[in-house]
């Protein structure tokens, strides 16, 4: 029924099939998460971390700490393992060796969980760099068949997603279209 899906804006109809999640419905996704998150870290503030998965994370992340009222040190490192709308099977990390997080709390903000593989790679490293603990908060998780052995449980799931490739807020098809403020399902062969 056409009255419940929001059109997807003239720019972007040749790159997005259909709006998956509106500007609105993530905002007030967000504030809960936050919500959620400054309730569960409060004991443990002064030594609360925040690593964003780049490049993905970037706008959630902007969004989500600035909905959590606690203090909290923000860091940065680089994860990559898709090529256009494909996993490559590899996962390459960078920069996790300059992260201090030795002796924290790391909460992981990440875009999109699909097989688990990324997610495995960064739990094992931040482990071997000290981490105190280790628990992540996913934007999208999507509901797939292809789930990789031993992945660590995700402790903050914005929105779970059908098994397609998606766009937007954040997630790129080889580096286009993450600034739109919309999660989109992307037009094109999945190939
Ligand atoms: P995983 O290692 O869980 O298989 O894949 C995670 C990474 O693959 C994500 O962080 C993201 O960079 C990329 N990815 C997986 N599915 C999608 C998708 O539907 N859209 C986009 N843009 N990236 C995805
Ligand atoms: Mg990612
Ligand atoms: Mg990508």
């Amino acid at each position: 029924n056409d009255r419940h899906t929001t059109a997807v804006p003239e720019a972007w109809r040749s790159d997005v099939e259909s709006v998956l999640l509106t500007e609105s419905s993530i905002r007030s996704r967000v504030a809960e998460l936050g919500k959620q998150i400054s309730a569960d870290y409060a004991r443990l503030a002064p030594d609360f971390v925040v690593v964003g998965i780049l490049t993905g994370s970037f706008i959630f992340l902007a969004d989500l700490v600035r909905v959590v009222s606690l203090p909290l040190r923000v860091y940065f490192a680089r994860a990559k393992s898709y090529s256009g709308t494909r996993s490559t099977g590899t996962v390459h990390l960078q920069d996790f060796e300059r992260l201090q997080v030795r002796g924290k709390h790391v909460l992981v903000v990440e875009d999109i969980v699909d097989t688990g593989k990324t997610l495995k790679a960064i739990s094992e490293e931040l482990s071997r760099q000290g981490a105190l603990s280790v628990e992540f908060c996913t934007f999208i998780a999507k509901q797939t068949e292809r789930k990789e052995e031993g992945v660590p449980q995700v402790r903050y799931v914005g929105f779970v997603c059908p098994d397609r490739f998606v766009v937007g807020y954040g997630l790129d098809c080889d580096e286009r279209l993450r600034q739109l403020p919309f999660v989109g399902i992307y037009r094109g062969p999945r190939e």
